[in-house]
C-alpha cells in the first residue's frame, strides 16, 4: 500500500542524530524516508522529511506491519544505543537492542524480499590501533560491547548476503559532530554523554566544568584522540552508498572520517576559539571501553563513493554545532 511515487527508504533511528541529517539528505535527492523510530532516544522534532512509524527494532510485528504499508525499496539501518561507556556496564541491553534488533530486522528484510541495507557501524569495532591512520582491512577487535555488538551485527549481515543475496555497506564512522548548517536540526542525547556538547554545556553556563577523562594516554597531551566528522558529511556518505549500491549491487565497508586526529585538550582549546570563551575542565579517571587514538584512513570511500568532507576543519564544525546548541537546547 505504497501512498508516493517517490522511492521509499526505511531509515530505522531516523528520529535520532545521524538518522534524521540523513533523512534530510535522502528528502534533498528525491528519495522520501520512512522513519522507524521507538522513541526512546530519537526525537519526533527531528522527523521532518517523510512520515514515522513508531517501532522497535526488537518487534517483528511492527516491522513487518512498516515493511507493509511502505515497500521500502532499501533501509538504513541508525537505531542502536551507542553509549560505549553504558555498554560496559549493561552489556546485556546493549546485545538484546543492537544485535537481536538487527537480526530481526534483517529477517523482515529477507520475509520482504528488500535486497539492500547501509548500516552504521563504528570504528569502536576495530579496538586498539596496530596502526594509525585506520583501513578498513585492520583487524576488528573491539574493546566495549557497543563495538562488539555492532561487529557481531556486521557479521550477521554477512551471513544474510550469502544465504539471502542482500548486498550491504558498512560505514564506520569515526566521531559524528556538528549540526545542520541550515539549523533545523542537531545533536541531542539525553543523557548527553559526548564531548562536544558537553562543552557547549559549559560555555552556556548549565554545567560548571567538563571532566576529562584521562590523562596518562600515550598522546601528545596525555588525553585521547579522536577524528571528528561533521554530521552532514555523514549523511552524505550515506546517500553515496545507496547510491553505489544502486548501480553496484555489491556489498562493502568503508571508513568515514576526516582523517585528522584531536586530544581532548585541542577540542576545547578550538571550542573557546569559535566561541571566544573560556571553558573550564578538569581530570577523571579514564572511561571504561576507550582506546585511546581512533583516526580514520578514509582514501577507500574517497575512491569509490566519490565522497569527501565539506567540513574538514574543526572550527567549521563546531561552528554549526554552537549555532544549534545556542539557539535550541
Ligand atoms: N570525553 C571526555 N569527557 C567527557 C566526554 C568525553 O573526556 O565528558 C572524551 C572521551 O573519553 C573520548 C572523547 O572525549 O576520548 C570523545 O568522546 P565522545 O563520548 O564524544 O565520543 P566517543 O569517542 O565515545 O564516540
Amino acid at each position: 500500500m505504497k501512498k508516493s511515487g517517490l522511492k521509499t527508504i526505511l531509515v530505522t533511528g531516523g528520529g535520532g542524530y545521524i538518522g534524521s541529517h540523513a533523512c534530510k539528505a535522502l528528502a534533498d535527492a528525491g528519495y522520501l524516508p520512512i522513519t522507524y523510530d521507538n522513541f526512546v532516544y530519537g526525537h519526533q522534532s527531528a522527523v521532518q522529511w517523510g512520515p514515522y512509524y513508531e517501532g522497535d527494532i526488537c518487534d517483528r510485528n511492527s516491522l513487518a506491519e512498516a515493511f507493509e504499508l511502505y515497500q521500502p525499496e532499501a533501509v538504513l539501518h541508525f537505531a542502536a544505543y551507542a553509549y560505549v561507556g553504558e555498554s560496559v556496564i549493561n552489556p546485556g541491553k546493549y546485545y538484546r537492542n543492537n544485535v537481536v534488533g538487527s537480526l530481526t530486522l534483517l529477517e523482515v528484510m529477507r520475509d520482504y524480499g528488500v535486497k539492500k541495507i547501509i548500516f552504521s557501524s563504528t570504528c569502536a569495532t576495530y579496538g586498539l590501533p596496530a596502526y594509525s591512520p585506520i583501513d578498513e582491512v585492520h583487524s576488528q577487535r573491539p574493546i566495549s560491547p557497543y563495538g562488539a555488538s555492532k561487529l557481531m551485527i556486521e557479521r550477521i549481515i554477512s551471513d544474510f548476503e550469502v544465504a539471502h543475496d542482500i548486498k550491504s555497506i558498512s560505514l564506520r564512522y569515526f566521531n559524528a559532530a556538528g549540526a545542520d548548517p541550515a539549523g533545523k536540526i542537531g545533536e541531542d542525547h539525553n543523557p548527553e554523554t559526548h564531548l562536544i556538547p558537553l562543552l557547549f554545556n559549559v560555555a552556556l553556563g548549565r554545567t560548571p566544568a567538563i571532566t576529562i577523562f584521562g590523562s596518562d594516554y600515550e598522546t601528545s597531551d596525555g588525553t585521547c584522540i579522536r577524528d571528528y566528522i561533521h554530521v552532514a558529511d555523514l549523511a552524505d556518505a550515506h546517500l553515496k552508498a545507496l547510491l553505489f549500491l544502486e548501480e553496484n549491487m555489491q556489498s562493502q565497508s568503508f571508513n568515514l572520517g576526516g582523517g585528522r586526529g584531536y586530544s581532548v585538550i585541542e577540542v576545547i582549546r578550538e571550542a573557546e576559539a569559535v566561541i571566544g570563551k573560556k571553558i573550564q575542565f578538569n581530570f577523571g579517571a579514564r572511561r571504561e571501553g576507550d582506546a585511546p587514538i581512533l583516526v580514520a584512513n578514509s582514501n577507500k570511500a574517497k575512491e569509490m563513493l566519490s565522497w569527501a568532507p565539506n567540513f574538514p576543519e574543526l572550527k567549521d564544525i563546531l561552528r554549526t554545532s554552537w549555532k544549534w546548541h545556542s539557539k535550541n537546547l
